[in-house]
């Protein structure tokens, strides 16, 4: 048996207790899963800070000093120990709320420490909460190590005999023993010069204890592009397969429906982002295949001209279509705007929605079924049973974030003999080193530039103390007709407090903008469905100025006539839900604005968060923005993938890697589909390695 694939405990150093506690905090079964648990930093033995010079700003800091005192504070949950820790510059307080026994038993005042952490403020005071700590040896003067790793690591792990050092002993006896049999070269031998990569022994050494920091350099190059190398290459694989199986409609004509609208009635030219993509689709539903493809385009690109121009692209070659959005609203603005475009065509299209009933649901139904409906626009009311379509070439679904998975399957099952081609769209900007990895397997269209003649969005930051000066600016854009939204946060854990910051709000706002002259409309979650309606109409009839909500109002409402959005505590919000929100406005000819309101103390992050706000309107650098400051874990709706789940690399920041690793995968699966050559044994060697490993990557979209 490889070595790797021996039981965690029978390592020289381990045995069952230890093994035990492997396996339970770590998720550690073999002496293999060790080995690739690789450390998430290291100690620069030669890089230290003075005290004297830290900041509230520093962040992560080592610092080497004594430990000169050390006290327990306060009572009960208050209780903490605190430590005084001086170099040859300054003294800083660490401290610790928790493992207080243990850490009373281990921390020597008196010796001298390597101290690793992050520096925060408390009353003006700079400490360093929970810092790492390791004994400097004696014999440490003049450090042989330029770089000590650090491990993941429970508190559990550090109490009971596992801490670091250990660690670091464990990964050197395993070490040792493994040779390059055990550990085999992966990649295509000739890829190693190229790229100057060292073989993957010699990758995998330096990981945990590099030389110098090229070498640590080099060694997570390799693996991080191995990584998404052999990701990608599976990602690949599926698409190659799912194309090769699911068989599709023939759309072959561009008929009369197409061309007679494309040529007559299209109101405006397309950009080139919207050719480029109705190109892009045509080929698909030409090939013979089942489309499955992903359309991103931020908010206001004309993704819904697009969705028309391939709805009649259907119709002209004998199916219906339809498309689903995520709610009532946005069906029905769907609906409005295919039917406005439509006007002088003979088209028949229909909205179907839970509020549709009766007779009129009834004559939906049998036109749907005996083939004289040919567009149905609707809600999820499009998936119930009785929806029965003649001849369903092409299902559209928008905003697909707030479908699920399962919802989005069941489109496919409304098409007989073959399922329709899927279109999905998002307004959602995924970054695309994300949709690379998430949406791999499905193509990926983007449009990628706004209609001419938009005027960008102004996007100002404002505090409680601008409030006078906020109220005259609505006043003065409401005398030129304009409308405006007022959104507030709300989240279900605070739902209360949220509604009643709202109401408080949308009190002070009717004192400030009193009828007759203003009137206010006023929409939240926890309304009636029909109550929210009504006040949803009146603000798109113009009936009333302002518009005071929460955040139902993010998806999709269009009003070209509303110039202002106000966002009230925009420090709670995420940065795709501010774009979002932002994207309401700006979709007439007339000058729009942003206006965020925050307290005036914010953290950094929500500093961060306002500041990208206002330097940009795009909405690809807003999503990488976002990656970058909450990482990929917490972007919507890829939190379930699994496929995040990366050793090494960051999608945040390993762009160019994953770039060349896709270009790479794409190239040989081009060449060598089956990576039958001999110069991709060792890719089908890892790839079959994998598959009886059963990892689960096979789960897409
Ligand atoms: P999205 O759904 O992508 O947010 P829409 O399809 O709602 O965007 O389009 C936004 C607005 O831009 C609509 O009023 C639409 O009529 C207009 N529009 C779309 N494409 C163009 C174009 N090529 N030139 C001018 N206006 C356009
Ligand atoms: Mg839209």
């Amino acid at each position: 048996m490889n070595v790797l694939d021996s039981p965690i405990e029978y390592l020289k150093g381990v045995g069952p207790a230890r093994g035990e506690l492997l396996k339970k905090e770590l998720q550690i079964f073999t002496q293999g899963d060790l080995l690739f648990h690789f450390p998430y930093r290291y100690i620069d033995r030669t890089q230290f800070h003075r005290i004297a010079d830290l900041n509230e700003q520093s962040g992560y800091v080592q610092l080497r000093g004594v430990l000169r005192s050390l006290d327990t504070v306060g009572e009960g949950r208050k209780k903490r120990m605190t430590g005084r820790f001086r170099d040859a510059s300054g003294m800083i307080e660490l401290v610790w709320f928790t493992g207080l026994p243990w850490l009373q038993k281990h921390l020597v005042v008196g010796k001298e420490y390597v101290v690793f952490g992050r520096v925060t403020a408390f009353r003006e005071q700079l400490n360093i909460p929970h810092p790492e700590m390791e004994a400097v040896q004696a014999d440490q003067v003049q450090p042989s190590v330029v770089f000590d790793p650090v491990y993941a690591s429970t508190e559990k792990l550090n109490t009971k005999g596992l801490d670091v050092k250990t660690r670091r002993r464990l990964i050197k006896n395993l070490l040792e023993k493994i040779t390059a049999a055990d550990l085999p070269e992966n990649l295509p031998a000739e890829w190693l010069g190229r790229f100057r990569f060292p073989c993957r022994l010699q990758a995998v050494q330096s990981i945990h204890f590099p030389r110098n920091q090229q070498d640590l350099d080099a060694a997570r190059n390799r693996l991080k592009f191995e990584e998404l190398f052999f990701l990608q290459l599976r990602i690949l694989q599926l698409k190659q397969h799912r194309h090769q199986a699911s068989q599709g409609y023939v759309f072959e004509r561009i008929g009369e429906y197409f061309n007679t609208f494309f040529h007559q009635y299209l109101p405006f030219e397309l950009t080139g982002a919207q050719k480029r993509v109705v190109k892009e689709i045509r080929r698909d539903l030409g090939s013979g295949k089942q489309m499955n493809r992903l359309l991103q385009g931020d908010v206001g690109s004309g993704k819904t001209m697009v969705a028309l121009l391939c709805m009649l692209m259907a119709l002209d070659n004998g199916y219906q279509a339809c498309m689903m959005a995520p709610t009532e609203i946005l069906a029905q603005q769907h609906f409005q705007s295919i039917v406005g475009y439509l006007k002088d065509m003979q088209v028949n299209v229909a909205l179907l929605t839970g509020t549709v009933k009766g007779k009129k649901r009834q004559v939906i139904l049998e036109q749907l079924r005996d083939g004289t409906l040919q567009i149905l626009v609707g809600t999820h009311a499009l998936l119930e049973d009785p929806v029965v379509f003649h001849r369903l070439g092409l299902a559209i679904t928008d905003e697909q974030h707030r479908f699920g998975v399962v919802q989005r399957a069941r489109l496919w099952t409304k098409g007989h003999p073959l399922p329709p081609h899927v279109l999905v769209m998002t307004a959602t900007p995924i970054p695309r080193t994300l949709a690379m990895t998430l949406y791999g397997d499905l193509d990926v269209s983007v449009i990628d530039e706004l209609p001419p003649g938009r005027k960008p969005i102004q996007t100002i930051h404002r505090t409680e103390s601008h409030r006078l000066r906020v109220f005259g600016f609505m006043k003065q854009e409401i005398a030129k007709g304009r409308q405006i939204y007022v959104v507030y946060p709300l989240i279900e854990e605070s739902e209360t407090l949220d509604l009643q910051n709202l109401q408080e709000g949308y009190e002070a706002l009717s004192r400030e903008f009193p009828p007759p002259q203003y009137h206010i409309s006023v929409v939240h979650g926890r309304m009636k469905p029909a109550d929210k309606e009504f006040e949803m109409q009146r603000f798109i009839k113009g009936q009333t100025q302002i518009m005071v909500a929460t955040t139902v109002i993010e998806v999709g409402v269009n009003v070209p006539n509303a110039s202002v959005m106000i966002i009230e505590n925009t420090e709670r919000f995420g940065l795709s839900q501010l774009h979002q929100l932002r994207g309401r406005v700006g979709r007439g000819a007339e000058q729009s604005y942003c206006i965020l309101m925050t307290d005036h103390k914010l953290s950094q992050e929500a500093r961060q968060r306002i500041q990208t706000m206002v330097q940009t309107n795009d909405g690809f650098a807003i999503a990488e923005a976002d990656l970058k400051l909450r990482g990929p874990g917490d972007i919507e709706g890829t939190r379930q993938s699994g496929l995040l789940n990366l050793r090494l690399a960051d999608l945040a920041r390993d762009g160019r890697i994953l770039q060349t690793a896709r270009e790479m995968a794409l190239r040989v699966l081009e060449q060598d589909p089956e990576l039958a050559l001999p110069q991709h044994e060792t890719l089908r060697k890892q790839v079959e390695y994998d598959r009886n490993a059963g990892k689960p990557w096979a789960r897409i979209s």
